[in-house]
């Protein structure tokens, strides 16, 4: 203890999934430890350390392979060939890593690691660190998994019309699961690894997840009594929740080139609650159907609109909708700053995939959504968005799994011009508050945070007062 006090910081290894929605909240987790007083070192595929603009004074940065080191996970064809690829290597180099700075006398007291790669706890054990499991998604999510791995539920799930029933979680409809689970098939390796995240959990020594108590209390509680959970969410930079890191004003890392100045030009010029934030997040492919379909019904909404297409997908844009939208009603990016965006005065609604980041982001800045769900947990978080939280809508696709633009422009226009609308945003901003508050000092997630720390770094008393 003497010697954590005077010669070395407590060290941590946080080991990411190379997404943008697995590496933002780790790499902020990161900085909450970091505040804590606790050394990070933040561990990536080598293809996304060699490409990602990555500049910290405070994290370091170092690197494993996937197997994919040119190109990353966008070139390996499949989830499949990309998954046994990095399950083959993945495991080698980690452990090269943790030899090569223990013998350097780089001392390392935790590893948390991804929930994707559960791998990553085999090799910590060996080097006898305590290690901690990050779950990317929501904890009602990761029940609904853990109840596959248990055999509770059989997949595929089929489509009898009948109510799920599981401990702790709101009736489920079919069509409210995670896809992995109702369409086998179609992503063979991914439906593996959301399920295996369970494969080793009785002997991880702590589970956080990105989620904070107060917004899921009833199954917090209910995996509480299964495994040592603690919820450390939502890990969102603390300018946009408690605001007692001034410094951490943005994840600090993407994948794309965001549009910042043009984006915020155009919606410093936009009346309060007017306009309607789209995008789909950084993943998601849609057919061009369904892109003319959003393309109308935005158009249709009469609502100002700043719509997120990646380049890939704007071919699929109807010819002359770009033309028509473009600059008046409208403002279609590449990338933009979301958090930004979503904070500012000027945005009314999120129309969104539910990607679990995205609607964290939309939770804590207090935007009331309509959910466009595609594909793996979004569905459920769509449900919650609706049902449980009350901050949305939830636009049914048709027979054809399209979103219709007629639907669409109801959506829109019941969260942003109906009574019901303007209880959304009541419950939304309430949902604010307490996501708030669990962050600021004394609050459940923080508080959660440093009974982490105490466990590998117990000097630190809760958390040293650093600041970046
Ligand atoms: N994002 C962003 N700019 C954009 C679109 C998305 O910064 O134009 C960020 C967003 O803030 C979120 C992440 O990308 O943190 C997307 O993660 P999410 O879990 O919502 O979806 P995924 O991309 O994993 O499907």
């Amino acid at each position: 203890m003497e010697e954590i006090r005077q010669n070395r910081r407590p060290h941590c290894l946080v080991l990411v999934f190379p997404t943008q929605g697995h590496v933002n909240p780790m790499l902020q987790l990161s900085k909450r430890l970091n505040y804590k007083g606790v050394r990070v070192t933040l561990v990536a595929s080598r293809f996304l350390c060699n490409t990602l603009q990555f500049k910290s004074t405070s994290i370091a940065l170092e690197s494993i392979s996937d197997g994919f080191d040119d190109g990353g996970i966008a070139t390996a064809g499949s989830d499949k060939a990309y998954i046994d690829r990095f399950w083959d290597v993945g495991p080698k180099t980690f452990e090269e890593l943790l030899q090569r700075l223990t013998s350097s006398g780089n001392s390392i007291d935790c590893v948390v690691y991804d929930s994707f790669i559960p791998w990553a706890l085999e090799v910590t054990k060996k080097f006898g660190i305590m290690g901690a499991v990050f779950f990317t998604q929501s904890c009602a999510v990761n029940s609904i998994y853990y109840h596959v791995y248990h055999g509770n539920l059989k997949i595929p799930v089929t489509d009898d019309k009948s109510e799920i029933l599981l401990p702790a979680l709101p009736p489920l409809a079919f069509s409210d699961l995670p896809s992995f689970l109702n369409v086998l098939g179609l992503y063979p390796g991914f439906t593996d690894m959301v399920v295996n995240q369970f494969s080793n959990i009785e002997k991880v020594d702590w589970v956080l997840c990105n989620s904070f108590y107060e917004l899921e209390p009833q199954v917090a509680d209910w995996q509480s009594k299964i495994f040592p959970l603690k919820t450390i969410g939502p890990t969102i930079p603390s300018k946009f929740l408690d605001r007692r890191f001034k410094d951490d004003n943005a994840y600090g890392f993407s994948f794309y080139k965001e549009e910042d100045e043009a984006c915020m030009k155009w919606l410093n010029n936009k009346p309060a609650g007017s306009v309607v934030y789209v995008s789909f997040g950084s993943l998601v492919v849609l057919d061009s159907d369904q892109m003319e379909e959003i393309a109308w019904g935005l158009n249709d909404s009469g609502s100002y609109f700043l719509w997120v297409v990646r380049d890939p997908e704007k071919p699929k844009l109807p010819k002359d909708f770009l033309d028509m939208s473009q600059n008046k009603q409208g403002l279609v990016v590449t990338w933009c700053p979301q958090l930004q965006v979503l904070n500012h005065e000027a945005v009314g609604c999120f129309v969104t995939h539910c990607g679990w980041n995205s609607t964290l982001e939309a939770v804590s800045l207090g935007v009331p959504m309509v959910a466009v769900p595609q594909w793996t947990d979004q569905p459920t978080d769509a449900k919650y968005i609706k049902d449980v939280w009350k901050m949305g809508v939830k636009a049914e696709a048709d027979e054809k799994g399209i979103v219709r633009r007629e639907k669409l422009k109801k959506c829109i226009q019941e969260v942003m011009q109906s009574e019901r609308g303007k209880e959304m945003k009541r419950n939304a901003i309430k949902w604010k508050t307490l996501a708030a508050t669990a962050c600021d000092e004394g609050g459940s997630t923080d508080k959660n945070i440093d009974d982490f720390v105490a466990s590998f770094a117990p000097t630190l008393n809760g958390g040293s007062k650093t600041r970046c």
